[in-house]
């Protein structure tokens, strides 16, 4: 069911500590952890707690905890010490999106070309 933990899901894991992360900020519906493969100085992910496949759907299902992850990016970039940093959401695997649970990346910390690849 949309929302509920999935078994097979790596984020859904890392909410329920199955998995380790490093985790820079927490929230009673999100979870803000350093990506594993880091693509800039900071490269952070913030995760709703609940289960949705790509951003959109959260959004359509629950607005409030969208928009929870979109304050936890920007108070990551505060704690993170980053006047400038990019918010990224890949949907579909042609826009690069490998782990089907929602998740903002945060980058910063260096230049970010413009329009990305
Ligand atoms: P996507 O490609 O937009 O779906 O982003 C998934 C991100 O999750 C990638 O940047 C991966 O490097 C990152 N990732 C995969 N496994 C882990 C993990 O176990 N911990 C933290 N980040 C991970």
């Amino acid at each position: 069911m949309t929302g509920e933990p999935q078994a097979d899901c790596l984020f859904c894991k890392i909410v329920a500590k199955e998995v380790p992360a490093t985790v820079v900020r927490e929230s009673e519906t999100t979870l803000a952890f350093r990506d594993i493969n880091p693509q800039a100085p900071t490269h952070v992910l913030v995760i709703p707690k609940v289960h949705h496949p790509d951003a959109a759907s959260l959004a359509a299902a629950e607005p409030a905890i969208a928009a929870d992850v979109l304050r936890e990016a920007g108070e990551v970039a505060v704690q993170e010490g980053l006047d400038s940093y990019r918010t990224v959401f890949n949907t579909g695997s042609g826009a690069g999106q490998t782990v089907f649970h929602a998740h903002a990346h945060v980058l910063g910390g260096r230049g970010l070309q413009w329009p990305p690849g």
